[in-house]
C-alpha cells in the first residue's frame, strides 16, 4: 500500500492530453481512451476484474456476494485542469482495494467514471449517470456545437451507445465512498490532511437581466439617465453582503454582459449571472429570494427592466450518517465539512441513502489548475483512513445483520 504510487500514477495519468503544455481530457478523446486502459491495467495489478459499462466507465470487481460496496471518483478533466481532480479518488480506491484484498465479507468494486466535468458534452455527471442508469437511448443522440454524437465518443471510449441507459451500479450496492481533492482552503486553513463531507451544497443559478436606456456619456444629464451597469453593480454588491451576512452562504457574481460595452456610451443592456449556495436548502431559497427582490427594488429605483432568470435550482445532497460515523471511527478527530461543488456523489446519492465523500488537503484550495497539488503524506493518511474505514464497514452491525437476513 503506497501514497507515492498513488502520486506517481496521478503524474502518469497527467502526461496524458489532447493539447500540448495542459492537461485536457475530454470525454471520448484519444488522450481519455488512454487513460482508460492504464487505469483498467492498474485494476488488474490490483487483482480486480475489469468491465466496461455502456458509456465507457471503467469498472473494476473483486468478490462476489455480501452486497457490493463502491469507491469511485472521475478521469476526465477540464481544459487546462490539474491532476488530481478525479484521478486521485480513483487510483486511491485502485490502492485500498489492492491492500485489503479478498478479506471484506462484501465485493469491492473500483469505479473510474468517464466524465464528470461535462467538457464536451452538455451533460453534468454523464459518467456516473450512466452507471446509475440515469441516462435514456435518446441521450445517446445528443449532440455539442461540433456535432459530434455522444454515442459515438461512447463507442470510443468501449462502450456500447445502444445500452445507454441501462444501469451498471450492482443491484446489491452496500454504499459509495468518494475521495476528492477539497478544492477550497479549508482544510489548509486548520493544518488538517482531510475532512468528512456532510452534504453537497444546494445551488441556485440563474441570470439577472437589466434594461435601461444607452446614451451618448457626455450629452445625457445624470437625473435622465438609465443605466443598466450601474444598476447590475448595485446588484453585485447586494450578492456579497448577503453572502457575508449569512453563515455558511456563498453567493457569486462571476460573468457580466454589458451593451454597447463602449467607453462613452451610457450601458443599456447588462446581465450577470448569480451562483447561490448553502448545506440547507430553506437557507438557499431565501437567499436567492432575498437577491431577486433587491434586484427589483434596484431596477424600480433606476427606471430600469429586469428579467430574473431561474436557471438551475439543486437540492442539498445530505451524505450518510452512519458512513459518515465509520469515517469518524477511522480516523478520530476528523472535522467535517461542506462540499461546495457537485460531485459524482451527487448521483451516487440518488441511488443509495449510504453515500459518502472524504476530502484531501490541496494546496492554496486551488482546483481546475495546473497548479492544483496535495501532499503524499496526506494522501497516505486518506488511504490508511479508508482501508480503515473498510474493515469497519466489514464488521458493522447493520451490514452483519442484512447479511443474515440474505
Ligand atoms: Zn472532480
Amino acid at each position: 500500500m503506497s501514497a507515492v504510487r498513488v502520486l506517481e500514477r496521478c503524474d502518469e495519468l497527467a502526461r496524458l492530453s489532447e493539447e500540448s503544455g495542459m492537461i485536457t481530457r475530454w470525454y471520448g478523446s484519444r488522450s481519455l481512451v488512454e487513460a482508460a486502459d492504464l487505469v483498467a491495467g492498474w485494476m488488474e495489478e490490483a487483482g480486480l476484474a475489469v468491465r466496461r459499462d455502456a458509456v465507457g466507465n471503467v469498472i473494476g470487481r473483486r468478490g462476489d456476494g455480501g452486497g457490493t460496496f463502491v469507491l469511485a471518483s472521475h478521469i476526465d478533466t477540464v481544459r487546462d485542469a490539474g491532476r488530481y481532480d478525479g484521478p486521485l479518488g480513483v487510483l486511491l480506491g485502485i490502492e485500498a482495494a489492492d491492500a485489503v484484498g479478498g478479506e471484506p465479507g462484501f465485493a469491492l468494486e473500483v469505479v473510474a467514471f468517464a466524465d464528470e466535468e461535462g467538457g464536451r458534452f452538455p451533460l453534468t455527471y454523464l459518467g456516473s449517470r450512466g452507471w446509475a442508469g440515469d441516462l435514456t437511448s435518446d441521450d445517446a443522440e445528443l449532440q455539442n456545437g461540433l456535432g459530434e454524437r455522444l454515442g459515438d465518443a461512447a463507442r470510443a471510449m468501449g462502450g456500447n451507445p445502444d445500452a445507454i441507459g441501462t444501469r451498471s451500479a450492482p443491484a446489491d450496492l452496500l454504499g459509495y465512498l468518494e475521495v476528492h481533492i477539497e478544492q477550497g482552503p479549508v482544510l489548509q486553513d486548520q493544518d488538517l490532511p482531510i475532512g468528512i463531507v456532510t452534504a453537497i451544497a444546494a445551488q441556485s443559478r440563474g441570470i439577472a437581466d437589466f434594461r435601461g436606456m444607452a446614451g451618448h456619456a457626455g450629452n445625457t444629464p445624470m437625473r435622465l439617465r438609465r443605466d443598466a451597469l450601474a444598476g447590475a453593480a448595485e446588484l453585485v454588491l447586494e450578492v456579497e453582503r448577503t453572502a457575508r451576512a449569512t453563515d455558511g452562504l456563498t453567493a457569486t457574481v462571476g460573468w457580466i454582459g454589458n451593451e454597447p460595452n463602449v467607453g462613452n456610451v451610457i450601458p443599456g443592456h447588462t446581465w450577470v449571472t448569480y451562483d447561490v449556495r448553502h448545506q440547507d436548502d430553506a437557507t438557499r431559497d431565501r437567499a436567492r429570494d432575498e437577491l431577486e427582490n433587491a434586484a427589483r427594488t434596484i431596477a424600480e429605483r433606476r427606471g430600469l427592466e429586469l428579467d430574473w432568470r431561474r436557471r438551475d435550482d439543486l437540492p442539498s445532497v445530505p451524505m450518510s450518517p452512519r458512513l459518515r460515523a465509520l469515517l469518524t471511527e477511522a480516523a478520530p478527530g476528523t472535522i467535517e465539512l461542506g462540499s461546495g461543488a457537485g460531485h459524482d456523489a451527487v448521483t451516487a446519492a440518488r441511488l443509495t441513502t449510504e453515500a459518502a465523500m472524504l476530502f484531501v488537503r490541496c494546496k492554496d484550495g486551488i482546483s481546475h489548475n495546473p497548479a492544483e497539488s496535495v501532499r503524499e503524506d496526506d494522501v497516505g493518511v486518506a488511504l490508511d483512513v479508508v482501508v480503515r474505514f473498510l474493515g469497519l464497514l466489514d464488521a458493522d452491525p447493520v451490514l452483519l445483520s442484512a447479511r443474515k437476513r440474505e
